[in-house]
């Protein structure tokens, strides 16, 4: 084998408690959809040819170093706690770190069953795996945390979902799989020296500045509100915003029934299981405190005084919306070329958000086009533009200038759902040229680039996806 990782891998290293040992279940004719070389270069992986890396990235051949686990974890779904989860369909084969002197976790997604499958087959289709790919990367791209795509693999076995589909594998990398639910399930079971011993882990991987459990706590806050705030910036509705999918690193996790809106409305719902639009576009600041509440109920736990640790705990919490907001602010100030936005400024940019829903106007297009000087095309009733532009224009400080800053803030390709979903079309015919295309060209989303002015277009009518389904 010439395929080289070079993995440490200090999750394995922790208590049983923590994980089961689990190796991904080998697969039929595993065949190598997509690799991304760029990041496998920042992985330190050495070159291998297309057949030993869809080997490996499939899961049949375990690459010397792996210490292949599933991770245990529980959660809140939809506002109810689900005791266990964990990784049904995951398994992590370890860590490198990388040439920035990052620690990345490597997974396989969609790898077989495993202790925490429950009723599930421990598989994945192709559909959400590439639409994973594309998204994470695209989400890379635009300069928002996220976990990233190291690899698709196609099975070459079917699953069964509405009927048969093609199997696939995704490679996942993340700065930790480390979630909300990993607290809360050792909090739920009374567990305190494993609740202790996770804190430790959490705070040396990603926060070493960080002071104990409250310290954790107000570091997560700050890194899952500035994430909210950049969601909110690019139209980004995460969907299922359960405590198994927040990310204690504040990166953007586990992309299933997530979109981008095109046309803007606050109340903007994608997701097919989200049917009390609980995760709503407009709700997600509200849901990301929630969360925050969550962890820090799991985490008081670990002390010898939880009671007393409540008030601590509540102002850390009580803090984010204020932060959320503030990082709203500078997102959107950016936005409309205002890169020191200030409190006074949250009515011009709330007045443009309101006339943009009132005139379906599309979220990506119109804030681009404001550098162009022709976002009133976006409005049903341009003069709703006009009416707002004059206030706007007297504000703006360097007309020239704001206009180059606007164009790093305000993306011209975001992964748009009609063309995601085009694109898993195709693929299931085997045609992979509309995945490779969306990919090249997310990969520069703020760069003018004419040649694919239709991947800007918003879907027409009959083109239009109203829901998105459950990544599994
Ligand atoms: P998700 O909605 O993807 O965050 O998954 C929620 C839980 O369901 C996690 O514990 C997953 O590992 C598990 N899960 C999702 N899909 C499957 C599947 N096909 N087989 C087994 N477990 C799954
Ligand atoms: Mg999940």
């Amino acid at each position: 084998m010439t395929l080289h990782i070079p993995f440490d891998n200090s999750y394995a290293r922790l208590p049983p408690a923590f994980y089961s040992a689990q190796a991904p279940s080998p697969v039929r004719a595993p065949h190598l959809v997509a690799f991304n070389q760029d990041l496998a270069r920042l992985l330190g992986i050495a070159e291998a040819d297309r057949k030993e890396l869809a080997q490996v990235f499939s899961g049949n051949l375990l690459p010397e170093g792996a210490t292949p686990i599933a991770q245990l974890y529980s959660g809140h779904q939809f506002g109810q706690y689900n005791p266990q989860l964990g990784d049904g369909r995951a398994v992590l084969l370890g860590e490198t770190v990388g040439r920035d002197g990052q620690r990345r976790d490597i997974q396989l997604k969609g790898a077989g069953r495993t202790p925490y499958s429950r009723g599930g087959d421990g598989r994945a289709w192709l559909g959400p795996v590439l639409r994973e790919y594309v998204v994470s990367e695209a989400m890379h791209a635009l300069g928002i945390p996220t976990t990233r795509a190291l690899a698709a693999v196609a099975t070459g076995e079917p699953v069964y979902r509405e009927g048969a589909m093609p199997g696939a594998i995704l490679t996942r990398v993340a700065a930790s799989h480390l979630r909300v639910g990993t607290f809360q399930v050792f909090a739920a079971r009374g567990d305190r020296n494993s609740l202790k011993r996770l804190t430790d882990y959490a705070i040396s991987r990603h926060f070493p500045d960080a002071e104990g459990p409250m310290g954790l706590l107000a570091a997560v806050r700050d890194a899952q509100a500035r994430l909210i705030a950049q969601w909110m910036g690019v139209g980004f509705i995460h969907g299922v915003m359960n405590t198994d999918n927040c990310a204690i690193s504040g990166e953007t996790i586990d992309y299933g029934p997530c979109a981008f809106m095109d046309v803007f409305h606050p109340d903007t719902v994608f997701s097919s299981i989200d049917r009390m639009g609980r995760y709503a576009y407009s709700n997600q600041p509200d849901i990301a405190v929630w969360n925050l509440a969550q962890l820090a109920t799991a985490l008081i736990q670990q002390l010898d005084d939880p009671a007393g640790a409540v008030e601590e705990a509540t102002e850390i919490v009580h803090a984010m919306p204020g932060l959320i907001r503030s990082a709203w602010l500078s997102v959107f100030g950016a936005k409309i070329g205002l890169p020191d936005a200030t409190p006074q400024d949250v009515p011009l940019i709330e007045d443009l958000l309101r006339r943009m829903a009132e005139n379906q106007a599309d979220f990506t297009n119109t804030f681009r086009a404001l550098a162009r000087g022709d976002a009133r095309d976006q409005f049903t009733d341009p003069t709703a533009f006009d009416g707002w532009e004059t206030g706007w224009r007297a504000r703006l400080p360097d007309e020239g200038q704001a206009a180059a800053a606007m164009d790093r803030a305000n993306p011209a390709f975001i992964p748009r759902n009609h063309r995601v979903e085009e694109m898993i079309a195709a693929a299931v015919q085997g045609d992979y040229a509309p995945f490779h295309r969306l990919n090249a060209v997310l990969a520069r989303p703020y760069a003018t680039q004419p040649e694919q002015a239709d991947l800007m277009r918003p879907p027409k009518p009959d083109e239009v996806v109203a829901a998105t389904f459950c990544g599994t």
